[in-house]
């Protein structure tokens, strides 16, 4: 394997990652792009054993001009493999126990084979009360209590897509797990907290931080892996990691109409060994692997339709 700084290459495949900047110094790039393509691969090939494509149901709200653009984006990717897109938008209801109505006609009459619901829901409802009311393999983002019971017992069936993107990025540019040190700055129900299970999974030795982590910086800069999902523009200072640390940037922030990740790219792209890129890094294959776990989930169920109620 090639070796580079505290982490290596096995060598298995093509995955060499680009330089962040030119010098011996620089991160490389673990680019999501060709995870997603790998992904995307995988759905097609799935999709080709299926008697008809599975049909999954959108839930949102466009009151929320991000939402509108994020449901415009995964409809295209969805459309873009045959797989058809029927959307549920509550923006022209007046309170929640409408929209939660029209969640639940949809489910009747549609009969959809996956439902993904695009976050905020606003009118006071928790995307989490949603998930709850879906039957459990419905669910294709992993969020419903079945399927967190699972992951949390070791036996994942159906995981959030933002932290699966996250180690099927690591997997792909063959970052070792096994024995390391990871830190996760953020515990939310959708990227940290899974994270930090299946890190623990792979053998790593996580820690979970949040707003009332004492010494956040001392923390992070005892690092292997960092994995930042805060929600906060170029929130990760490069004096805040150690030289040779693997660093991945889950965040999503819009600066004056320019797309920006929870780290401080300008700093800490000179001194971390590897750093996912904001954009490119997460997000797309947050997106594939969403729909990749849908298709998967569906052709598990055809080969063995009775493994949950309905
Ligand atoms: P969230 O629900 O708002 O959670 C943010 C987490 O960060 C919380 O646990 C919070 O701690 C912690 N935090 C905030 N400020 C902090 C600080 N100064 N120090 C330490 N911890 C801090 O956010 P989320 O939904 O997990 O999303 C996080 C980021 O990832 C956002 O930018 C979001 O847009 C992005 N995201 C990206 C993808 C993707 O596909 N790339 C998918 C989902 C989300 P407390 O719990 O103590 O409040």
């Amino acid at each position: 394997p090639q070796s580079c700084g505290s982490v290596c290459f096995s060598g298995k495949g093509e995955k060499n990652p680009s330089t962040f900047r030119d010098g011996n110094l620089m991160a490389q790039l673990l680019a999501g792009a060709p995870v997603a393509k790998k992904l995307e691969e995988r759905v097609k090939t799935l999709l080709a054993q299926m008697e008809r494509p599975p049909r999954l149901s959108l839930w949102y709200n466009s009151s929320f001009p991000e939402v509108a653009s994020y449901v415009r984006s995964k409809k295209a990717k969805a459309e873009k493999l045959l797989i058809p897109v029927e959307e549920v938008d509550i923006a022209g209801c007046q309170n929640a126990s409408e929209a939660l109505e029209l969640f639940q006609k949809t489910l009747a009459s549609d009969k959809p084979d996956g439902v993904m619901v695009e976050r905020p829901l606003g009118l006071g409802i928790q995307p989490e009360d949603v998930y709850e009311m879906l039957p459990p393999e419905l669910d294709v983002e992993g969020l419903h209590p079945y399927h967190l019971g699972k992951l949390l017992a070791g036996k994942p069936e159906i995981i959030p897509p933002t932290p699966a993107a996250v180690m099927e990025i690591l997997d792909y540019y063959h970052i070792p797990l096994e024995g390391k040190r990871a830190v996760i700055v953020g515990r939310s129900l959708i990227v940290g907290r899974p994270l930090f299970l299946l890190l623990l999974a792979r053998h790593c030795t996580p820690t979970l931080c949040h707003t009332r982590t004492k010494n956040l910086e001392e923390i992070t800069r005892s690092a292997e892996i960092l994995i930042v999902a805060v929600g906060s523009p170029h929130f990760l200072k490069g004096d805040w990691i150690s030289p040779d640390c693997v660093v991945v940037d889950v965040g999503i922030n819009y600066v004056e109409g320019k797309l920006v990740g929870d780290v401080d790219a300008e700093t800490v792209g000179p001194k971390a060994a590897y750093l996912t890129p904001v954009p490119g890094g997460v997000g797309p294959v947050t997106s594939l692997f969403a729909l990749f776990q849908f298709v998967q989930a569906c052709t598990r169920r055809t080969a063995s339709p009775h493994t949950l109620s309905r």
